[in-house]
C-alpha cells in the first residue's frame, strides 16, 4: 500500500505548492475563518497551515492519512453534488507516504486535541496533545524516503515562489477568510477577512483594484461575477488572471477563451489583461474530477457557460469606455 501511495502522492504531490494547496483546501473545507500558513525553505523544511476549522475527532484522525478515506462524500453518487473542495480522500495518505506529517487536531467541546503523525508511510499511534479548537496539519522534510524524486525540487527560491502563488489564489477566492503567510520566520502577508475588491488591492495591487471594473451577471443557473481589469493597468508579463469555478481556481481552455475574446473586442492591445472571476453553477453542470488536482473542469453546457463569460465581461469593459 505504501508504494501504492508513493505513486498516487507523485500525482498530488508534485511540490511543497501542491501539498500547500490541498492542506488549505481542508482547512477552507473545514469551515475556517482564518488560516496561517508557515514555511521553512520554501516548504521543503517544513510547511505548516493552522486553522480554526470544525476539527476532526478522534476516531476520524485515525482513518484521515489512510487512503481514500474522505468524511466529504459517502458514495460515488455523491461526486454529482459536491460542494467541497477535496472528496478524493488521498491528499493527506500522499503526503504521508512521501514526508513525515503530524495531523494535530481539535473538535468544537473535546476537552483536548489529539495528534497523528506519519513518517514515509508509518503511522504511529494516537496521542494526546494541546490545541485551541481548529487543526494543524505540519508537513516536514519533503520526498526524505524518495531521494529520486527529491532530486526534481528546484531551488528554495522557485519553490517558495510556488506556494505563494498558491498561497495568493486561495486567498483572492475567499476574501471573507483571514488568511497569514510567514516564510522563514518572516510575515510575508497578514490578510484580515475583507470585500474581495479589498483583498485584490492587498494581493493585486492598488494599480489594479483602482482601474477594475466589476462584473456581475446570471443566467439559466450560472452565475459570473468577480472583477476585471482595464487596459494599461496589467502586471506586464506576470499574468494576475484568476478563474474559479465553485470557489475552485482552474486553468480552462473555454474560459480563458471567452475572457481573450471579450478583451480583444473591447481592448485591441492589451495582451496580459488582469482578472478576478468567479463561476458559479449547480455542482452536476460541472465535473471537477478530471484531473488529481483538480485543476481541469468539464462543463457539461459549454456553450452557455462561454456565452455568458463572454457577455459578461464584454459589458463590463464597455460600460467605463462609452
Ligand atoms: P478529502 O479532502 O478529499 O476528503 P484529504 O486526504 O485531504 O481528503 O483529507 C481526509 C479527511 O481528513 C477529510 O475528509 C476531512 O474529514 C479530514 N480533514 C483533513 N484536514 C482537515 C482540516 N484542516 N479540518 C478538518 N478536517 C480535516
Ligand atoms: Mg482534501
Amino acid at each position: 500500500d505504501l508504494l501504492i501511495n508513493q505513486i498516487a502522492a507523485g500525482e498530488v504531490v508534485e511540490r511543497p505548492a501542491s501539498a500547500l494547496k490541498e492542506l488549505m483546501e481542508n482547512s477552507l473545507d473545514a469551515g475556517s475563518g482564518e488560516i496561517s500558513v508557515a514555511l521553512q525553505q520554501g516548504g521543503v523544511k517544513s510547511l505548516r497551515v493552522a486553522d480554526n476549522g470544525a476539527g476532526i475527532d478522534r476516531d476520524q484522525l485515525q482513518l484521515a492519512l489512510s487512503r481514500h478515506a474522505t468524511s466529504k462524500i459517502a458514495s460515488l453518487d455523491d461526486l454529482e453534488s459536491v460542494r467541497s473542495l477535496g472528496f478524493r480522500g488521498e491528499a493527506l495518505a500522499s503526503i504521508a507516504a512521501v514526508s513525515r506529517l503530524a495531523l494535530t487536531s481539535r473538535k468544537q467541546g473535546e476537552r483536548h486535541a489529539w495528534r497523528m503523525e506519519a513518517a514515509g508511510g508509518d503511522i504511529s499511534g494516537l496521542q494526546p496533545a494541546a490545541l485551541e479548537a481548529g487543526t494543524v496539519a505540519e508537513m516536514q522534510d519533503l520526498y526524505f524516503n524518495t531521494p529520486a524524486r527529491r532530486k526534481f525540487l528546484k531551488t528554495e527560491a522557485t519553490e517558495y515562489g510556488h506556494c505563494e502563488e498558491t498561497f495568493r489564489r486561495m486567498a483572492l477566492s475567499r476574501a471573507d477568510v483571514s488568511f497569514g503567510l510567514q516564510h522563514n520566520g518572516r510575515r510575508i502577508w497578514q490578510l484580515p477577512a475583507a470585500s474581495l475588491a479589498q483583498r485584490a488591492t492587498a494581493l493585486l495591487g492598488e494599480e489594479f483594484a483602482a482601474a477594475a471594473v466589476p462584473v456581475e451577471e446570471g443566467a439559466g443557473g450560472l452565475r459570473l461575477h468577480g472583477l476585471a481589469g482595464l487596459p494599461g493597468f496589467s502586471r506586464g508579463s506576470r499574468d494576475a488572471q484568476y478563474v474559479y469555478v465553485n470557489g475552485r481556481f482552474v486553468r480552462d481552455k473555454l474560459i480563458a477563451h471567452a475572457v481573450r475574446e471579450a478583451y480583444r473586442d473591447i481592448i485591441h492591445h492589451d495582451r496580459h489583461p488582469a482578472f478576478v472571476l468567479f463561476i458559479e453553477l449547480p455542482p452536476e453542470m460541472v465535473d471537477v474530477n478530471v484531473h488529481p488536482t483538480k485543476i481541469e473542469v468539464r462543463f457539461r453546457e459549454s456553450r452557455a457557460v462561454h456565452q455568458l463569460i463572454y457577455h459578461a465581461l464584454n459589458k463590463s469593459l464597455a460600460a467605463p469606455i462609452a
